[in-house]
């Protein structure tokens, strides 16, 4: 665009009155701005394009985050010659013919913008085979303008070139995000497709790297693993439940496997990876009170629908989906995964009828195991006890506790305290974790800039990381040597830890690497040092005494002592109370000595 159509633009702004139709060119782009907003929008509808077509195969190469080059080659049915210059015109598709077809969607595209609207924001080519013809076809389109129909050898199937996107149109390329970001967008995107089709072998190389690999045998779980790690695909609970012409199948994370954010809830409506907040309340709604404030579980969940059921036709990307009865994929979603997490929970400690009050019975209630609610053992699950509400001089989280004197341990995760206003107690594990996220930074502070004492491992510890996550630790690799990590990598996915921030001797070097890593945010770019917080934050929950540990006395002395110097000793890192308190005036209460009972 740019130049030649600066002049439209400036007489329109200035008689304001008179409208004209678009240069086609123009108009193109603009279609096109709906279509393909960043080099993973391209990614998609070639991706797209090739299952319609049938692959078997997938290869995907991608270069400077899709800005220089996105190819995508697969082996499916091919475009006839005669039809290809069709195939990159607007609203040239070979999936649906009439307004009725809409209704019957089966194929992933549908509207025959894909091609056009790429060919119009970047340098595209193809070069395709059909099995019937002996010679291959090669059509390039520049700026939506189309050039020769060239006769080629080509293997049957589709090569689909896009190269220098957006590089007439220099606003898009504006917005586009750090390559990082844009380089992790493809990467999760393949990621789902990959598992919503898991007999298609799909490969996905950026820059020269082999970020995805599958083998396209059908075994989903197997993907899984080697999108997320053996570890975690072997945790997932799987998901299957049949209910009239509504299949729902998939895995959800255990109670214990949780992130801080949505970003690994997938929904897939008849293979389509879809955004739909009301499918993820459902979820998130079928773990009730099993998940901490503020966590959420990872799922796939794959939904099979008659075609007539789902309207898809509701969004240009076609991310969002529109449900003939919402109510009922709600209530479907929510009862498959509640089965699910009741089939793989361990056996409940406390029976109903125990002493102890159960709260929070929504769990199980509402269908067929309506039996009893189960308290779930984990630390998760909320408290039985009804939390010590009614206290109304609870101090600001500012203010330091009083001077407290030791009691003991219970449970093995509390320490029991006293001070001149009642009894505290103490998570154990949340104390520890600001004890030492408060040393972190005194000593970042006292070092000024040069990097934090590592203590080195007796022998290095391997981790391997599937590519987001591999590439997320990547990113933070300068940081991590800043904060005494020591951690180079050792091949695709593969790092190896020499050495941990000496404050932190003793963890295990695995996990903290696992923690930094597993909830990035990836599209914000805050502060540097907001960045460095959050992920000493994260290395000092995972450092942290676990509750489940019993304390000798001079530990439990020692953590309360120094829980007491910190600058904010009621809060751990994360926000969450490291003490209750339970004062003399509601003590005299609770055992009626004193007001009504
Ligand atoms: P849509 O997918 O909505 O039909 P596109 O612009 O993405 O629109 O593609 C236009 C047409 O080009 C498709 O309908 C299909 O016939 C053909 N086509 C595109 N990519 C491929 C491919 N990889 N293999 C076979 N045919 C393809
Ligand atoms: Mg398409």
């Amino acid at each position: 665009m740019g130049r030649q159509n600066r002049p439209i633009l400036f007489w329109l702004y200035n008689t304001g009155m008179s409208i004209r139709i678009l240069a086609s060119e123009v108009a193109s782009q603009i279609a096109a701005g709906e279509v393909v907003e960043r080099p993973a929008s391209v990614v998609k509808e070639l991706v797209e394009n090739a299952l319609d077509a049938g692959a078997q195969r997938i290869n995907i190469t991608v270069e400077e985050a899709g800005r220089r080059l996105i190819e995508v080659a697969d082996d499916g049915s091919g475009i006839p010659a005669k039809e290809l210059p069709l195939a990159v015109e607007r609203h040239a598709t070979s999936k649906v013919s009439s307004a009725e077809d809409l209704i019957h969607i089966t194929t992933l595209g549908f509207r025959g913008e894909a091609l056009a609207s790429i060919g119009s924001v970047a340098r595209l080519s193809l070069t395709t085979r059909v099995q019937d013809s002996a010679e291959g076809a090669h059509l390039r389109v520049e700026g939506g303008r189309m050039g020769e129909l060239q006769p080629v050898g080509a293997p049957v199937g589709t090569l689909v070139r896009v190269e220098e996107l957006f590089y007439n149109v220099p606003a898009r390329l504006k917005f586009l995000k750090s390559d990082t970001t844009e380089r992790r967008q493809i990467d999760s995107l393949v990621t789902r497709y990959a598992l919503a089709f898991p007999r298609v072998r799909f490969q996905l190389r950026q820059d020269g790297r082999l970020s995805l690999q599958t083998s396209g045998d059908g075994d989903r779980r197997a993907v899984l693993a080697a999108l997320y790690g053996v570890d975690t695909a072997r945790q997932m609970l799987e998901v299957l439940a049949e209910d009239d012409n509504l299949h729902i199948g998939g895995f959800i994370s255990p109670v214990a496997l949780t992130r801080s954010n949505r970003r690994e809830i997938l929904f897939f409506i008849n293979r389509r990876p879809v955004q739909d907040p009301s499918l993820t309340a459902a979820l998130v709604q079928a773990y009730h009170t099993m998940l901490m404030v503020g966590r959420y579980p990872l799922a796939m969940l794959f939904l099979d629908m008659p075609p007539e059921a789902v309207d898809v036709n509701v969004h240009p990307t076609k991310a969002e989906v529109r449900f003939r009865d919402t109510s009922r994929m709600f209530a479907a979603v929510q009862r498959a995964v509640r089965r699910a997490l009741l089939a793989h929970t361990p056996v409940p400690e406390w029976k109903a009828t125990s002493a102890f009050p159960v709260t929070g019975e929504g769990f199980g209630s509402g269908d067929e195991t309506t039996r009893s609610a189960p308290t779930i053992p984990h630390p998760a699950a909320p408290s039985p006890y009804p939390p010590p509400t009614m206290q109304p001089s609870q101090p600001l989280p500012g203010t330091p506790p009083p001077i407290l004197r030791l009691v003991g341990q219970v449970a093995s995760a509390y320490l029991v305290a006293e001070g001149p206003d009642g009894l505290y107690l103490i998570d154990q594990h949340a104390a520890h974790e600001r004890v030492l996220f408060e040393r972190m930074l005194a000593q970042r502070e006292a070092v000024q800039g040069k990097p934090l004492p590592g203590q080195t491992l007796l022998e290095p510890a391997t981790v391997e990381l599937p590519p987001a996550a591999a590439r997320a630790l990547e990113d933070q690799l300068p940081l991590l040597g800043s904060l005494g990590f020591q951690v180079e990598v050792f091949g695709p996915g593969t790092f190896l830890v020499r050495a941990i921030p000496a404050l932190l001797a003793g963890m295990d070097a695995t996990g903290a690497l696992r923690v930094l890593v597993e909830d990035f945010e990836e599209d914000e770019t805050p502060l540097q040092a907001e960045v460095e917080a959050r992920l000493i934050a994260r290395v000092c929950k995972r450092a942290a005494v676990k509750a489940g540990r019993t304390l000798a006395p001079d530990e439990q002395r020692a953590l309360l002592d120094d829980l007491q110097v910190c600058r904010s000793p009621r809060t751990c890192p994360h926000g969450r109370p490291t003490m209750i308190h339970l004062s003399v005036d509601l003590l005299e209460r609770q055992f009626g000595r004193r007001g009504a009972r």
